[in-house]
């Protein structure tokens, strides 16, 4: 049978810092307690099987020789049958989207200028005795200029100038932007967004559209990163062996219920009944 690629997450990467940066008590649920499990939606399986997708389309690309892999729309197709029917539900929406990539005039263009270099390659940088894991999407050397980038898919229904702009001050970016600086010096160019639009789950003719966006190096926030990463790691490893009911909360209005909806946790902090806190494990 041929390999499906794992364009997941990596083992101690950002994802985890973030958690519990946003909240202490979200990163015990979604990592340490035993009945952890992550909320699935629609954005999300269509998110992961698009990751997976592009995964092997650009590893196929950089192989010279003969490989064991999946074909792109193969891979998707196998990723939605191990994880089930919602995932199934979501393979036409997908493979839409897919098509209508690598028929994109500009995609193709810039697939031309570029050499791939890595696919889903974890890399690690070393903090202070703290190991920090990166699963890069893709690496790639653009022949126009010469350099070095990575290239990081994200999938969303729509693409908003300001998404981009968030992404300066985002800790897994500017992971990236140390560690290219790093690993090729001057020949690294930066950090590129692969956005992928797939219009969401309402229209009937869901506007796709496709755009590379290089996101802005900060020196502030690079020169901030090691001693933020410091702080953190410092604190999980604090709480790692903790009950729940030591964790503390972010109790703000801006966590547990936000703009894009209530916290995947919401139901295990709070009683449905009369809405009181619950008191923990
Ligand atoms: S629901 Fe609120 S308190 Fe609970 S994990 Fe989420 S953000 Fe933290």
């Amino acid at each position: 049978m041929p390999t499906l690629l794992n364009a997941g997450r990596s083992p101690f990467g950002w994802h985890r810092i973030q958690s519990f940066m946003q909240c202490p008590t979200k990163y015990y649920h979604s990592y340490i307690s035993k009945e952890s499990n992550r909320t699935v939606n629609r954005s999300l399986i269509v998110g992961s099987l698009l990751h997976t997708g592009m995964a092997h389309r650009y590893a196929i690309m950089s192989y010279k020789e003969d490989h064991d892999l999946f074909s792109p729309i193969d891979a998707m197709k196998e990723q939605a049958r191990q994880e089930g029917e919602l995932w199934v539900e979501q393979l036409p929406k997908v493979l839409d989207v897919y098509e209508r990539y690598i028929q994109d005039a500009d995609v193709q263009l810039w697939e031309s200028n570029i050499e791939v270099l890595f696919v889903e390659h974890i890399f690690t940088i070393n903090i202070e005795n703290y190991e920090l894991t990166l699963r890069a999407d893709l690496v790639i050397r653009d022949r126009t200029d010469g350099k070095v980038y990575f290239v990081d898919h994200k999938t969303s229904s729509y693409v908003r100038e300001q998404t981009t702009q968030g992404y300066e001050s985002s800790g897994q970016f500017i992971a990236y932007q140390v560690l290219g600086e790093q690993l090729w010096q001057d020949q690294f160019g930066g950090l590129v967004i692969n956005y992928l639009q797939h219009g969401g789950f309402v229209a009937k003719t869901p506007t796709v559209k496709f755009l590379r966006v290089n996101v802005q190096r900060s020196q502030s926030h690079m020169d901030a990163f090691t001693p933020s990463v410091y702080f953190y790691r410092r604190l999980i490893e604090q709480y790692q062996d903790k009950p729940l009911k030591q964790f503390p909360r972010v109790q703000t209005e801006f966590t547990c219920m936000h703009k894009y909806g209530s916290c995947d946790h919401y139901d295990k902090c709070f009683n449905n009944n009369n809405n009181k806190p619950s008191q923990g494990e």
